[in-house]
């Protein structure tokens, strides 16, 4: 399963690849996306919840989505905007990074927003386009390596027990008393499931039609 897009050549590396461990044929929890949120989750459902079989299945490898291509920014609020009870986004994923031990070479001396009305009159650009691309603000943030933070994530789901699979795509995923999970190494059940995949790849349920990531 190809989930690169025409994201040009990434210079971020993910030097973490785990050993396939054997499929149970019952898990607690079963994480589908070996992305950001997938493995943060992975690894917090095992750390909360130590003796419950957790498994994370990723169809490529760990970051072959968005995580391990993105442009590396932290900023203190969503690409919408503050959201209720986001809450300080920047303390929280540093609580994050220490808690899990995770080296993501996070620094946050501050963003520029850009814009075309409104510079900054210490702007340090000021760019022609279809006007002027100038900072017209600064906010909190600042940038990660998304390669070592992919890494780091991982290696800390495996220390904290969850199974990992790569090359390892749910095909399907089925809505009975437990979920059930067709992947590349074969047919398991799941209590809950948590699809943490690209909206271009999302797996969908064929018996509700939807994602239908059971409650955590
Ligand atoms: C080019 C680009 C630049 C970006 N830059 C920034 C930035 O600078 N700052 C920022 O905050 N955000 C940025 N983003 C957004 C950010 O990267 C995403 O919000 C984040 O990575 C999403 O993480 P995720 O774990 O939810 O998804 P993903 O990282 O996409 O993980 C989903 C995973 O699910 C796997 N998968 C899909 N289907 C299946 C299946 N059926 N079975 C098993 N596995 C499956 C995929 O292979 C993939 O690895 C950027 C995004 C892009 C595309």
């Amino acid at each position: 399963m190809n989930t690169r897009k025409n994201w040009g050549k990434c210079p971020w590396v993910v030097d973490f690849h785990p050993e396939r461990p054997g499929l149970p044929p019952v898990l607690d929890f079963a994480v589908i996306g070996g992305g950001f949120t997938g493995l943060a989750a992975a690894t917090w459902l095992k750390k909360i919840s130590p003796d419950r079989a957790v498994a994370l299945f990723e169809a490529d490898c760990c970051g072959a989505g968005s995580s391990g291509s993105t442009g590396g920014v932290a900023l203190a609020e969503s690409s919408v905007g503050d959201l209720p009870g986001l809450g300080d986004v920047l303390a929280g994923y540093q609580e994050i990074l220490r808690e899990l031990n995770v080296e993501a070479d996070l620094v946050l001396p501050g963003a520029y927003e850009l814009g075309r009305s409104g510079a900054l009159p210490n702007t340090p650009i000021r760019w022609k386009d279809a006007g002027e691309l100038a900072a017209v603000k600064e906010v909190p943030g600042g940038t990660i390596n998304p390669g070592k933070t992919v890494s780091g994530l991982a290696r800390a789901a495996e220390r904290a027990g969850v199974l990992l699979f790569e090359t390892t795509e749910v095909k399907e995923t089925k809505c009975a008393e437990e979920i059930q999970l067709t992947t590349d190494a074969g047919f398991t059940r799941a209590k809950s499931a948590c699809l943490r995949v690209s909206p271009s790849t999302r797996s969908t349920c064929r018996t509700c039609g939807e994602d239908c990531s059971a409650a955590l």
